[in-house]
């Protein structure tokens, strides 16, 4: 299999090459160089074709778009999870058909009229447009195996996965939703944290969240979090780490502040690994790590023995 995909990649690079190679354009005469100048740049930019291969940040092998979303965006050569949108996770966990979408069209409000480099309002705009999507988060009820799921996924695509008041609100109401109607919550999270652009309401969606969950917990009712890269500070801090069990993907950044932040506040050598979910692991801080291809047989089981649980406390 190794060899097939091997020589896919000699080939792809093979058909490239030969539009690499650009007309020099070191001639002396004006009228003669433009014209070279403009085919030159033309073909640099087919060096790789664009939305065919993508370069495996950790093994730096081409795989081949395709038999990456085949894959579940993991590199079949060395297991690298890639970021994954919070539509085609959805899709990779649910079964067909039965995931009903709440408050998609919720926007989130410029209260503090923002503006750094650019607007705030400008920015919400052109993520909404370049995602499809109207903010980070994803939430609805669907089924996973037999289970009736509260399901919120978030999007690293959308502003880093940052969490605003939408994201808070939505995933609250999820929660709620999930307490009323007896169901287990299960959050995928990946972000870089609270919004910045929404100063303290992005930061009060933190509280907001967690009681939601606190009341979930008081019904007795599981709540599975889920890791993925990179899932870090306000989110990390909040409902990402307050799971029934919490379970991560392979390699995922996990932590609170970056760890540059952290090693010049310290001054101390960081150790090998550190903020990963193998570290992490390690550590205690998350129950198990489950790979991208496994995570919806896992959920599965994980569901099948808390609802046991459940149906016994509900007995006794
Ligand atoms: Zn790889």
């Amino acid at each position: 299999m190794a060899t097939t995909s091997f020589t896919k990649k000699t080939l792809g690079l093979e058909t490239a090459e030969p539009a690499v190679t650009p007309p020099p354009s070191n001639g002396a005469e004006t009228t003669f160089v433009k014209k070279p100048k403009l085919g030159g740049g033309k073909s640099r930019k087919r060096e790789i074709p664009e939305g065919l291969w993508t370069k495996c940040p950790k093994c730096t092998t081409m795989v081949f778009d395709k038999e990456l979303d085949e894959n579940l965006k993991v590199c079949p050569h060395c297991q690298h999870h890639f970021r994954i949108g919070a539509r085609e996770r959805i899709h990779s966990l649910v079964e067909t058909c039965s995931f009903e979408e709440m408050d998609a069209e919720m926007v989130s409000v410029d209260v503090l009229t923002f503006t750094g480099v650019s607007s705030y309002a400008s920015k919400l705009a052109g993520y909404q447009k370049s995602t499809g999507q109207k903010d980070a988060v994803v939430t609805g009820i669907g089924k996973v195996g037999e289970h009736r799921v509260c399901l919120g996924v978030m999007d690293f695509t959308f502003l880093g996965g940052s969490m605003g008041s939408v994201v808070g609100e939505k995933l609250t109401r999820l929660i709620e939703k999930g307490t009323e109607k007896s169901l287990p919550v299960v959050i995928i999270s990946t972000s870089g944290g609270a919004r910045m652009y929404e100063g303290m309401f992005s930061l009060m969606q933190m509280a907001k969240t967690c009681g939601a969950l606190a009341y979930h917990a008081k019904a007795k009712l599981p709540y599975i979090s889920v890791l993925t890269d990179p899932t870090t500070a306000g989110v990390m801090a909040s409902y990402a780490s307050v799971g029934d069990l919490i379970i991560a993907e392979p390699g995922a950044m996990i932590g609170f502040a970056g760890p540059r932040v952290i090693k010049d506040t310290t001054q101390a050598e960081l150790p090998p690994g550190f903020q990963t979910a193998e570290f992490l692991l390690d550590r205690g801080l998350i129950d198990a790590i489950v790979s991208r291809k496994d995570m919806k047989n896992q959920l599965i089981e994980y569901l099948d023995f808390m609802s046991v649980g459940l149906r016994r406390s509900a007995k006794g």
